[in-house]
C-alpha cells in the first residue's frame, strides 16, 4: 500500500485534471441512475408526462461517458509521463557508477528499458482503473441506498449487502488471486525483454557459436511463463466479471421479493416504485462492475511500483558536495593530475581493484597507461572521471580534490575518447555535437579536417546532415573512432583521457588516427590507456599497471 501511496504522490501535479474526470465519471453514473430510474417510472406509467425527460438524459450522459473518457485518458497519459521524466531524473545521477560502462554488477539496459516502459505502463491503472472506479462505486452506493431507503428499508438492506458483496467481496478475493499471478507476469515481461535484447545484440556471437537455438528455447521458455501468468490473470478476471453478473441479476431478484413479501397483500402502489428500485440497481451495479478487474491488477501494480522504487532510490556512487569549489578560469588553468595513495574496491570484490596509487601527471603531459586486462586501468579512468570515489587517498585535478567540485565542473575539463566510440541514432552534426553544442561552422569543419573527416563527409549524401545508427549509414570501426575524435576535438578540453584510440584499427586507419591525434593532444593534459607501440612512442612517459599498483 505504501508502494501505491508514494505514487500516488507523484501525481499531484495532476490533480485538476483526476479531479475533473472523477467528477465526469460520477456524472455519468448519476445520468444512468436518472435514466434507469425514469424509463422505470415511465414504464409503469407513475410518470407517463416525465417520458421527455428521457431522450435529453439518454444524450446528456452519453456526452458526459464521452468527455469522461477524454479526460481520465488525458489525465493517465500526463501522469505516465510524469513518472517517466520523474524516474529519468533519478536514473541520471547513477549513470556513472551503476549504470552501464564498467558496472558489471550494475543495472543491465534490457532492465531499466523495463522499468522506464513496462513498469511505468503498468501503472496506468492506478488512477483510471483503481481511483476513480473506487471513488464512482461508493457514491454509486450511496445514492442507491438512499433510493432504494425510500421505496423500502428492508430491499435497500438485501441489496446493499448483495452490493457489497460485489463491490468489497468479489474485489478482495481477486485481488487475493491476482497477486502472485501479477507479479509473476510483470518478472516475466522484464526478462523476456532481457532475453531479447541479450539476443538482438549478441547474435554475430551467438552465430559463431551455434547458440542461438538455445538461446530462443530459453526465450520459448520464459514466453510461455509469462503467458500462463497471463492466461491466469484472464481466468480471474473472467470468474470475477461472472461473479458480479450473478451477483446483479441476485440483487434484482432481491428487490422484487422482498419488495413484494414487504407489500403484503396490501401494496397496491409498490409495483411502480418496485420497478424504479430494479432499474436503479441495476444502474448501481454496472458502476460496482469494473472493480473485480481493477483490484486484480493491483497485484501487478504493486509489482512494477515496487520495481520502480528500487532503482529510484538506489544511491548513486558519487553525489555534489554541498558547497562545491567554484571551478578554474579559465578552465585550461589546473590541468595537472594528482593521484595520493588511491585505494578502490568495486562494493562486494574481494581484492582493490587499485591499490597505494601513486602518480603525478602534470599539465600538458601525455602519459600512456599500460598493463595487462584487468590490471585496473579502466577503474583508474572511472576515477579520474569521478565515476567512483577512492575508498581512501586522494584524486586531485589542478589541486582540487574531486570530491569539492560538481561533476558538471569536473566533467567540462574533460575530452573522453572511450573504447565503445558509440554512434547515436542521429545526424553525423548531432554526433559531433554532443558535447559541445554550440560549437560553430567553423570548428566543426576543423575538427572533421584534424580528424581527418573531411574527405568522408563530403562523400556522404547529405553531407553533416546525413542520418547515422542503426537507421542511417553504417560507418567504418575506422569512421566511427574518427567521428568520436572529432567529438573530443570540438570539446576543447584540457584534459584528454583516451582509451585504446586506435584498437580494432587496421595498419592504416591506425596511421591516419595517431597524425590526427599529434595535432590533437598539443597543449593537453593527455591520460591514455593503450598497449600499441606505435602510439605510446608519442607520448612523454608510459606507466606501467598491474594487479592494481604501479610497477616502477
Ligand atoms: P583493465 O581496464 O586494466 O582491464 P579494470 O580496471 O577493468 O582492468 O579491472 C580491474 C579489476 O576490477 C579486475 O579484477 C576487474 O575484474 C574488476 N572490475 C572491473 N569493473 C568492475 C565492476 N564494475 N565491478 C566489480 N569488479 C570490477
Amino acid at each position: 500500500m505504501a508502494d501505491l501511496l508514494y505514487f500516488l504522490g507523484l501525481t499531484k501535479g495532476r490533480a485538476g485534471w483526476m479531479l475533473l474526470g472523477t467528477v465526469l465519471a460520477v456524472l455519468v453514473v448519476g445520468l444512468g441512475l436518472a435514466l434507469l430510474g425514469l424509463a422505470g417510472a415511465v414504464a409503469v406509467g407513475a410518470l407517463a408526462g416525465g417520458a421527455w425527460l428521457l431522450r435529453p438524459v439518454a444524450l446528456g450522459r452519453s456526452a458526459a461517458r464521452y468527455l469522461e473518457k477524454l479526460t481520465t485518458h488525458e489525465a493517465t497519459f500526463r501522469i505516465l509521463a510524469d513518472i517517466r521524466l520523474w524516474f529519468f531524473d533519478r536514473l541520471v545521477p547513477l549513470v556513472p557508477g551503476r549504470i552501464g560502462g564498467q558496472a558489471t554488477g550494475g543495472l543491465r539496459a534490457g532492465d531499466l528499458l523495463s522499468r522506464l516502459v513496462g513498469d511505468v505502463d503498468a501503472l496506468d491503472g492506478l488512477y483510471i482503473q483503481l481511483v476513480t472506479p473506487s471513488v464512482v462505486a461508493l457514491l454509486a452506493a450511496l445514492a442507491l441506498a438512499a433510493i432504494l431507503s425510500a421505496v423500502a428499508p428492508p430491499v435497500a438492506v438485501a441489496v446493499l449487502l448483495i452490493l457489497a458483496l460485489a463491490g468489497l467481496g468479489v474485489p478482495a478475493l481477486t485481488e487475493r488471486a491476482g497477486r502472485s499471478a501479477g507479479l509473476e507476469q510483470v518478472r516475466r515481461a522484464a526478462e523476456l525483454r532481457q532475453q531479447v535484447i541479450d539476443l538482438t545484440q549478441g547474435l554475430t556471437d551467438l552465430i559463431a557459436h551455434g547458440a542461438v537455438g538455445r538461446a530462443l528455447a530459453e526465450i520459448d521458455r520464459v514466453s510461455e511463463r509469462h503467458g500462463a501468468a497471463v492466461r491466469r490473470q484472464a481466468v480471474i478476471a473472467a470468474v470475477g466479471a461472472a461473479a458480479t453478473q450473478m451477483l446483479t441479476q441476485a440483487a434484482l431478484v432481491a428487490v422484487l421479493l422482498v419488495g413484494v413479501a414487504v407489500a403484503g397483500g396490501a401494496g397496491e402502489g409498490v409495483g411502480p416504485m418496485l420497478a424504479i428500485g430494479a432499474f436503479v440497481t441495476l444502474a448501481a451495479f454496472e458502476a460496482v462492475a469494473p472493480l473485480p478487474l481493477a483490484y486484480q491488477m493491483l497485484g501487478r501494480t504493486r509489482a512494477a511500483t515496487r520495481r520502480l522504487r528500487e532503482v529510484a532510490e538506489m544511491a548513486p556512487t558519487v553525489t555534489d558536495p554541498s558547497q562545491p569549489l567554484s571551478p578554474p578560469k579559465p578552465l585550461s588553468e589546473g590541468s595537472d593530475i594528482r593521484l595520493e595513495g588511491v585505494r578502490f574496491a568495486y562494493p562486494g570484490a574481494v581484492r582493490p581493484a587499485l591499490d597505494a596509487v601513486d602518480l603525478e601527471i602534470e599539465a600538458g603531459e601525455r602519459v600512456a597507461i599500460v598493463g595487462p586486462s584487468g590490471s585496473g586501468k579502466s577503474t583508474l579512468f572511472a576515477l579520474l572521471m569521478r565515476f567512483h570515489d577512492p575508498d581512501s587517498g586522494t584524486v586531485r585535478v589542478g589541486g582540487a580534490d574531486l570530491r569539492a567540485l560538481t561533476q558538471a565542473d569536473h566533467h567540462a575539463r574533460l575530452g573522453v575518447l572511450s573504447q565503445g566510440t558509440p554512434i547515436l541514432a542521429g545526424t553525423l552534426r548531432d554526433n559531433l555535437l554532443l558535447g559541445s553544442p554550440e560549437a560553430g561552422e567553423a570548428s566543426v569543419a576543423r575538427a572533421l579536417r584534424i580528424a581527418g573527416l573531411d574527405r568522408m563527409v563530403a562523400d556522404l549524401p547529405d553531407g553533416l546532415d546525413t542520418w547515422l545508427g542503426e537507421a542511417g549509414v553504417a560507418l567504418s570501426g575506422g569512421e566511427a573512432r574518427r567521428v568520436a575524435l572529432a567529438r573530443v576535438i570540438l570539446r576543447d578540453a584540457p584534459i584528454l583521457l583516451l582509451d585504446e584510440p586506435t584498437e580494432g584499427l587496421d595498419a592504416e586507419a591506425e596511421r591516419a588516427v595517431l597524425a590526427a591525434l599529434d595535432e590533437v593532444m598539443a597543449g593537453r593534459t593527455v591520460v591514455m590507456i593503450t598497449h600499441r607501440p606505435a602510439v605510446t612512442a608519442a607520448m612523454d612517459r608510459i606507466v606501467r599497471i598491474e594487479d592494481g599498483r604501479l610497477v616502477p
